[in-house]
């Protein structure tokens, strides 16, 4: 039998999504050929480019549809975690906010050992993406291939939401990446024309057609080759069949904070013993990989409307507020309770028929958790266990933003649409009581980061040029490589990370 050809490029780019797509782009621009490969299909379902279809979109075809292990400090729920597994990756099915975290989230990372990474060096990465309906100004850019826009047409019950911070005393901000993050307002979000701004729409779709991409879909990358110490290639399967992709250059593993670890540990780059116990030899003995799990938290503070809210136009996720809990006295706020024009059950659970959620998120969390193999099978599901709730200044905030999240649901200007309060339920008012309901229906606020962390420290996967430690040749360019989350949605972030990525390649 013929053996299948291998096909060859400058660069391998695994995974399609937010850091990924960047990536790609950039390295054609540049004149290389790439090769991208990605285990979803083509992103054709018309629900990820409506800006109001991401709802109908989870646990679908596009999702991997991730279980979590059951949380121990969570009355051992499993939770489900959405992630996108089609061109676009996450990108493809998230809520489109645009916002980068807070200055000094950069900073921290750079007084921890990651070079180059401070607020002043990122934020030109993040204005090169940009393409800001406002201009170019301090904090934004124009003319980069994301477009980033303000919600035009503001749902009432959004307003409300802004109305009611306001009453409380929050002040309102204008841009939660401007000069003045805390405080609340409408966001800004990555959508054109009525659509969806996914990356893979914004950075590769439009040059689809060059003669050095080649995009490989419905290919689940099952191990990084790796040959005297250099990364030289891929391994994927595909119909039945074991594929591989060489690079002359390098290999950049862009598979998200659950795939990226996943596909370092199948080739045995991680800890030794751990991977010996399910049967794969150590290639490098890296004891960070797969350490550093966490995620951003949110509880529903859902209400029942008196009668449906009239559809939402944009996102469904138009409005929100910055505030502080009282565990920190940091400048960086860490809540970020969220407005849904939706029922939005973190738990899964119950929810009334018409309803909204005034959404308690906590942003900064200090609970760390693990991702392990649970055999050598690549198709095999890891062991997510993001340990949630470990940590009690986690609680303690939560239970500060569930608090916040009630004062505003019980401020006049929800009066028009109030009918009453779904969850916690009046029977739910004590702090003890409220610590157990965070318990029991704290889930993902979908911004899961950290398992291939960049630093110098021993538990350091990446160096701050995104180079495995031990390894030639090869990158991991996405979430994962994040020490700790940014207080903002990790869209912008994985962005930039691409844009650092190929800057740094390039620079190579
Ligand atoms: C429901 C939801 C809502 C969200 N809302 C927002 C929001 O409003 N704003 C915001 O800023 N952020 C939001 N996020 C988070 C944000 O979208 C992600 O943090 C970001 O997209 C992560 O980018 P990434 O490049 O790390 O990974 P991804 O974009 O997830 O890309 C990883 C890609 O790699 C592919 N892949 C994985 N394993 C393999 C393999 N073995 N072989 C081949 N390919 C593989 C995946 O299929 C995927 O396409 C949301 C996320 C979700 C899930």
């Amino acid at each position: 039998m013929a053996e299948n050809p291998i096909h060859r490029s400058d660069y391998v780019v695994v995974g399609a999504g937010s850091a990924g797509s960047v990536v790609v782009r950039r390295l054609l621009d540049a004149g290389h050929t790439v090769h991208v490969i990605e285990a979803g299909s083509v992103d054709t379902d018309p629900n990820i480019h409506s800006p109001q279809g991401w709802p109908l979109l989870l646990t679908g075809a596009n999702d991997w549809a991730v279980m979590t292990t059951p949380q121990r400090h969570a009355h051992n729920r499993s939770l489900y975690w959405p992630r996108g597994r089609v061109l676009g990756g996450s990108s493809s099915l998230n809520g489109m906010i645009y916002i980068r975290g807070h200055k000094n989230d950069y900073d921290s990372w750079a007084a921890n050992g990651a070079e180059g990474w401070s607020w002043n060096e990122v934020l030109p990465l993040f204005k090169k993406s940009e393409d800001h309906e406002d201009g170019a100004n301090d904090f934004h850019g124009k003319g980069g291939p994301l477009h980033v826009e303000r919600i035009a047409r503001r749902h009432p019950a959004a307003q409300a939401f802004v109305d009611a911070a306001k009453a409380l005393g929050h002040t309102e901000t204008e841009d939660f990446n401007g000069i003045q993050m805390t405080g609340v307002g409408f966001n800004h979000t990555t959508t054109k024309d009525g659509k969806r701004a996914s990356a893979w729409q914004s950075f590769v779709a439009p040059v689809l057609n060059h003669p050095n991409l080649t995009v490989t879909t419905d290919a689940l990358v099952s191990r990084i080759v790796v040959d005297g110490g250099r990364a030289t290639g891929v391994e994927y399967h595909r119909d039945g069949e074991v594929l591989r992709a060489d690079a002359g250059a390098e290999v950049i593993i862009s598979a998200g904070a659950i795939g990226s670890p996943k596909i370092l540990l199948l080739s045995g780059i991680g800890p030794a013993a751990q991977l010996r116990s399910v049967g794969i030899d150590s290639v490098v003995d890296l004891p960070g990989v797969g350490e550093n799990l966490h995620d951003h938290l949110l509880a529903g503070n859902i209400y029942e409307a008196q009668e449906p809210l009239v559809a939402g136009r944009h996102n469904l996720l138009e409005s929100q507020l910055y505030a502080h809990s009282n565990q920190t006295d940091e400048e960086a706020p860490d809540l970020q309770p969220l407005f849904l024009h939706l029922p939005y059950p973190t738990d899964g659970g119950a929810a009334p028929e018409h309803g909204y959620t005034i959404a308690p998120g906590i942003v900064r969390p200090r609970s760390r958790g693990t991702l392990r193999l649970s055999s050598a099978d690549p198709a095999a599901a890891p062991l997510v266990d993001p340990n949630i709730l470990a940590d009690e200044y986690d609680v303690k905030a939560l239970v500060d933003a569930i608090v916040l999240c009630r004062e505003i649901g019980q401020q006049e200007a929800f009066a028009p649409f109030r009918k009453s309060e779904f969850t916690p339920g009046p029977g739910v008012q004590s702090r003890d009581q409220l610590r157990e309901f965070a318990r029991q229906v704290a889930g993902t606020y979908h911004h899961q980061v950290g398992t291939c962390k960049m630093g110098v420290d021993d538990l350091s996967v990446v160096d701050p040029q995104l180079r495995v430690r031990g390894i030639e040749g090869l990158r991991v360019a996405d979430a994962s490589i994040i020490p700790s989350v940014p207080s903002g949605n990790t869209n912008a972030p994985s962005i930039m990370i691409g844009e650092k990525a190929a800057e740094l390649i390039l620079g190579a």
